[in-house]
């Protein structure tokens, strides 16, 4: 049926009556019913049009409905839906093959989840497997995902409700100059003394007991926060010092976001597994994985791993894998991300900082940035409140509004919006969203002091 508002109505009326919402307080929220995307655009049953500068949660890194992708999972489906993962299948060797040649160092061997979560769930496993040690180091100031380990691993408030005693994760502070926890001026202050933390952390802990130390490259959904140079080669050198397995959860900073294939090539880093989800297959199917060096796969060479999913590898979803790869190749859409995100994306967010109050600061690369929003530039005083709700995140609310009401989809989180387009956004749409933030950056200067 052609999108009217009276089938707008009658989608939204079910999803009231029947679907039970993440993260959220079911009678506060109010879903927009969406009746179709493309490319860079969504739109609704009213005809109403939004520049979709959230890429959904960060992950259609080619856009919506790639004609190439569509194609190969419609061929993958007429030709062999599904197939249990035991058996070796075209679409998950093809993937595998694509995926490794591209994964840094010697990660050569993928074993495929459904999402990114469950792909952190088996990253530790087989960290805690081969270590034979039983704790976790992790980031305050990250996401790692919704499920019983991710969430515990995980540094923001969505963990609190989950937290069980038993979770054996310890969190640590990462680099992050604007808001340092060292009282550092500058980045190599803050990336000496944050390793210089980290290690005395791990010696506190005790280096026996730490199985693993996960880091997302760069920290996305906690605010995009690019590691200074020398911070993930300085965790790196304190893995390889107490037989700490690395861990890089690639998950949303994976597949071209940050104008790399993965984010850890802009840092010449190699971890020992690294998780990724997401960009895989722009998430048209839903797909995640872990990539494992020779050392962590030589583990399970004799002695069987003790994990694995109905659906690892699905073929549909290694199928959408596979040409969305080969589209991001072909396309040159990392190359883009990096020429746009240099060129377009970094100087207009610069030049926007420059005119608004409201932006305390700007950081990013690639396609991937975040505009740290503030009511006193100077004490660098949050917009809103930590984890703030209702009457006290009105100032964020009424940026989202004001982007939306100019066309623009906007990402938000606590006191930051995130710029997080699709990797193959035109310059235009770019120009077009800046513009548009331009005008919602206006109603948030009206809460600065
Ligand atoms: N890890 C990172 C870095 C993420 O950003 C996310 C999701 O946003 C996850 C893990 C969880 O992935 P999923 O929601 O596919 O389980």
């Amino acid at each position: 049926p052609q999108p009217s508002p009276e089938a707008g109505a009658a989608v939204k009326a079910a999803d009231r009556a029947h679907v039970f919402h993440s993260w959220s307080a079911q009678d506060l929220i109010d879903p927009l019913a969406v009746a179709g995307a493309e490319g860079s655009y969504f739109w609704d049953y009213d005809g109403t049009r939004y520049l979709d500068f959230t890429s959904g949660l960060v992950f259609t890194n080619i856009g919506y409905q790639h004609p190439k992708v569509v194609a190969a999972i419609q061929e993958q489906a007429a030709k062999l839906t599904t197939f249990a993962p035991a058996f070796a299948v075209e679409a998950r060797s093809e993937a595998a093959r694509l995926i490794a040649e591209r994964t840094p160092g010697d990660l050569d061997k993928i074993f495929f989840t459904n999402g990114g979560a469950d792909a952190v769930e088996h990253a530790v496993r087989m960290a805690r497997l081969h270590t034979g040690r039983p704790k976790v180091l992790a980031a305050y100031r990250s996401y790692h995902g919704g499920t019983q380990q991710a969430i515990n691993i995980t540094g923001d408030p969505r963990r609190w409700a989950n937290d069980s005693a038993t979770n054996g994760v310890v969190h640590f502070w990462a680099p992050f100059l604007y808001r340092s926890r060292f009282y550092a001026e500058t980045e190599e202050q803050e990336c000496a003394r944050a390793l210089e933390h980290l290690e005395t952390t791990i010696a506190f802990e005790g280096p026996g007991t730490i199985a693993a130390i996960i880091l997302e490259t760069v920290p996305g959904t906690a605010g995009i926060m690019v590691p200074p140079p020398g911070y993930l080669a300085g965790v790196r050198k304190l893995c390889d010092k107490y037989g700490i397995v690395f861990v890089l959860d690639e998950v949303m900073a994976g597949f071209g976001r940050t104008g790399e294939w993965f984010a850890a090539d802009l840092f010449g880093v190699t971890p020992d597994l690294m998780t990724f989800a997401k960009g895989v297959n722009s998430g048209y199917v839903p797909l995640g994985g872990v990539a494992l060096s020779q050392k962590i796969a030589d583990t399970f060479g004799k002695r069987p791993y003790p994990g694995g999913l109905t659906y690892s590898g699905h073929p549909l979803a290694c199928a959408a894998a596979v040409a969305t790869i080969n589209v991001m190749a072909q396309e040159g859409v990392v190359e883009n991300a990096k020429r746009l995100g240099e060129t377009v994306l970094g100087p207009g967010l610069a030049e926007l900082a420059a005119r608004h109050p409201s932006v305390g600061e700007v950081r990013g690369v690639g396609m991937f940035w975040a505009l740290e929003l503030v009511k006193d530039r100077e004490t660098r005083e949050p917009l809103v409140p930590y984890n703030a709700a209702g009457e006290a995140n009105a100032p964020m609310a009424a940026f989202a509004a004001a982007a939306k009401k100019n066309g623009l989809w906007p990402f938000v989180n606590m006191n930051r919006t995130h710029v997080v387009p699709p990797c193959n956004a035109t310059e235009a749409e770019l120009k077009a969203g800046l513009a548009a933030l331009d005008a919602a950056l206006s109603v948030a200067d009206e809460h600065t002091v």
